[in-house]
């Protein structure tokens, strides 16, 4: 199976998948599209998050960082006069190091992340979406920002006048994705921001074209009309996009075969119909490992009453 992920949502979804699939069957394409450069070295967050869930070392509580990880370094570069502008743990930062580090030797993203997820011992494919760097700006009433800037400097609190995803028209999927597309029919969209985190995914050239050869399945990440955290509600509207399960079926029309919204959504599943998808209902609010694994269960149910 292929799930599509950004760095929250998803990946609690893929903590309770590991446990009903063997993880050597699971690859995840990763959007890139947050990444960015603090002190010299490359941050990938999603990937790194995915990189820590499948190797246990993710911080379950903020679901990003290493747990346990201490921030001397970060510290200290305050100290010096550098704010960096998130926090970076020390464990973390050992990561952002190697990942520059092979950088630097001449290596792509998608080698680099091979490299560090056999180092970390992790035996899911983790493919970044692309070798092509991409990079989310928001438009605000100050000027345009980098995402990271908006939503941990700024606290998500600027309007948002557009999205700028800059780059991700000249790039494509990576020869890697495309191939684990190739090999396998099944993709799974997981509860992940539709902008900054599957949106870049789709927005590869000729993905969405991909897509429809497949059977897609996704999973909102809003319920009611409100995300459960992070700005995706923002977002969306700032992209003319209805907040709520329907607006992000909507926005997956031209490739969506299913979809899962949250039970406690007053939307009728007859609605989607009109969106040429089938779709049912689900607890979708992953609050722990155990209903993580079952709303898993449910989404292979799914694909299985699809083949
Ligand atoms: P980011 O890269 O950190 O923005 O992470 P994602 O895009 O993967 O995840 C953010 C999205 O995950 C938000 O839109 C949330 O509403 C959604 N999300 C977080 N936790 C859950 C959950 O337990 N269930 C569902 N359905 N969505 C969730």
């Amino acid at each position: 199976m292929i799930i599509f992920s950004g760095g929250t949502g998803t990946p609690k979804l893929l903590d309770g998948l590991r446990t009903v699939v063997p993880e050597s069957e699971l690859t995840v394409v990763v959007n890139t599209a947050e990444d960015l450069e603090v002190s010299g070295n490359l941050i990938s967050p999603d990937l790194d998050t995915v990189l820590y869930l499948f190797s246990d070392r993710i911080d379950r509580k903020k679901w990003w960082g290493v747990e346990g990880d201490t921030f001397r370094t970060h510290e200290r570069m305050k100290e010096l006069g550098i704010d960096e502008g998130m926090m970076i743990g020390d464990l973390d930062r050992a990561t952002h190091i190697l990942r520059s580090a092979f950088l630097k030797e001449g290596t792509g993203l998608t080698e680099a992340t091979e490299k560090l997820a056999s180092l970390f011992g992790v035996k899911a494919s983790v493919l970044p979406m692309s070798d092509a760097p991409v990079s989310t700006f928001v438009e605000t009433p100050d000027g345009p920002m980098h995402f990271q800037d908006f939503w941990v400097g700024k606290h998500g609190e600027p309007d948002i006048l557009k999205v700028d995803i800059r780059g991700l028209s000249e790039a494509s999927p990576s020869e890697k994705v495309l191939k684990a597309l190739e090999m396998d029919d099944r993709v799974l969209i997981g509860p992940s921001n539709p902008i900054t985190s599957v949106g870049p995914i789709l927005g590869l050239k000729g993905m969405r074209e991909l897509l429809k050869e497949k059977t897609v399945v996704a999973l909102s990440p809003i319920i009611g009309n409100a995300p459960i955290s992070g700005p995706a509600g923002k977002l969306m509207g700032a992209c003319g996009l209805e907040v709520s399960s329907f607006g992000v079926a909507e926005y997956y029309r031209d490739f969506l075969d299913f979809f899962i919204f949250d039970e406690r959504d007053s939307v009728e599943e007859s609605a989607f119909e009109s969106l040429g998808c089938r779709a049912t209902r689900a607890d979708t609010l992953m609050t722990s490992q155990e209903k993580s694994t079952e709303l898993a269960s449910f989404v292979l149910e799914i694909f299985e009453e699809l083949a």
